[in-house]
């Protein structure tokens, strides 16, 4: 990401760097919570800037959600004018369990074969944090039309798409 990258509307520029000199928190609960206090943001401009609903913050605020899909981490990342890193590095992929979330699993399955259609190769296990195998399986359909479905496997742990 371009760190000098300036948004038109506001003056701030998107940083890496976080004051070393203050606790900025641990967790993505925490950390959400200062930079959007360092920044003079209410909890409804991140939810306005980053297109997520003010009880999807207030959900990330409280530790209900400790891990963002790639897009909406770039989403929320840009809102607050960070890098991305700076949220990543903080999330937790707490072990998924399809059977409790069915539906959060299926949007994570999706973001997965979304990012492995359009060429990424290193891709974390949602389960373990692991590097995942990632590939593109090209085939034909029954009108010979060339299709395309993204592959995964973990090599720790079981999660495979
Ligand atoms: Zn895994």
């Amino acid at each position: 990401m371009d760190t000098n990258q300036k948004n038109s509307d506001n003056a701030i520029p998107i940083t890496n760097a976080l004051p070393r000199d203050r606790d900025w928190g641990s967790t993505l609960a925490r950390r959400l919570t200062f930079i959007r206090e360092w920044r003079g943001m209410s909890v409804g401009a991140v939810a306005r800037d980053s297109h997520f609903t003010v009880e999807r913050i207030n959900d990330i605020e409280t530790g209900m959600e400790t891990w963002l899909s790639s897009s909406d981490r770039q989403l929320l990342a840009l809102a607050l004018k960070v890098d991305a890193s700076i949220l990543q590095e903080v999330e937790t992929r707490a072990r998924l369990e399809p059977a409790a979330d069915p539906v959060r699993f299926e949007a994570i399955v999706a973001d997965i074969r979304d990012s492995i259609l359009s060429g990424l190769k290193e891709i974390e296990c949602p389960q373990c944090g692991q590097t995942m195998r990632c590939r593109v399986q090209e085939g034909l359909d029954m009108e010979g039309q060339p299709t395309y479905r993204a592959k995964a496997f973990c090599v720790k742990c079981p999660f495979v798409i």
